[in-house]
């Protein structure tokens, strides 16, 4: 049986790059998410993210293919169910790296799932991380940022929150939490 796992934080925390470290263990694996957001010049079909239309997305919900799903800053983002299932019959860590509104979806479906909220240092680092990352206009950065705060009420709801302060501090904390030698 594998073992599900939850990551949320607001945008720029660093789930990517924390998910991307785990994701060197053989045994764990992430669920590459569906979303109607276009895709950032270093994103390629299928890795990062399914890249699809309004209708392809609205169909998906309409087949039950996706375990959750959610609009985050006006895109779409879905957890295709497939996958997820295909993942927990065999013996693999599998890393939803998913926002507050999916996570308490999937809270509800899978009890058994371990939730992990990562939060930045102070609100300055956050926001210096999202300026660095420089993948989004300032618009759609000024709407993130507002979407954090609403994003840390839920925090609680989680079954462990890592302050992504050093990088490698927190790979190894999450690491610890899922008993990854
Ligand atoms: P998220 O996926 O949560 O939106 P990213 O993983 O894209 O966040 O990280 C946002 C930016 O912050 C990236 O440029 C990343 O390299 C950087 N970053 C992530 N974690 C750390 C850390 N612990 N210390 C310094 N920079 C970090
Ligand atoms: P980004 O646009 O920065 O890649 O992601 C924006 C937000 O959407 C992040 O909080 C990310 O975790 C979340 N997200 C990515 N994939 C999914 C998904 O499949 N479902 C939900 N609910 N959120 C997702």
């Amino acid at each position: 049986m594998g073992k599900l796992v939850i990551i949320s934080g607001p945008s720029g925390s660093g789930k990517t790059t924390v998910c991307k470290l785990l994701e060197k263990e053989p045994n764990v694996k992430k669920s590459v998410s569906v979303t109607t957001r276009p895709p950032r010049y270093d994103e390629k079909n299928g890795e990062s993210y399914y890249f699809v239309n309004n209708t392809e997305f609205k169909e998906m919900i309409q087949r039950g293919e996706l375990a959750e799903y959610a609009t985050y800053c006006n895109y779409y983002y879905g957890t295709p169910l497939n996958a997820l299932k295909e993942a927990l019959k065999k013996e693999i860590i599998y890393l939803l790296e998913i926002d507050v509104q999916g996570a308490i979806q999937i809270m509800e479906k899978f009890p058994e799932v371990i939730s992990i909220f990562l939060l930045p240092p102070d609100k300055d680092t956050l926001h210096n991380r999202l300026i660095k990352r420089n993948t989004n206009k300032k618009k759609d950065m000024e709407v993130r940022l507002k979407t954090a705060a609403k994003e840390l009420e839920f925090k609680d709801r989680y079954n462990y929150c890592v302050i992504n302060d050093n990088l490698d501090t927190t790979v190894n904390t999450i690491r610890k939490i899922l008993n990854i030698s």
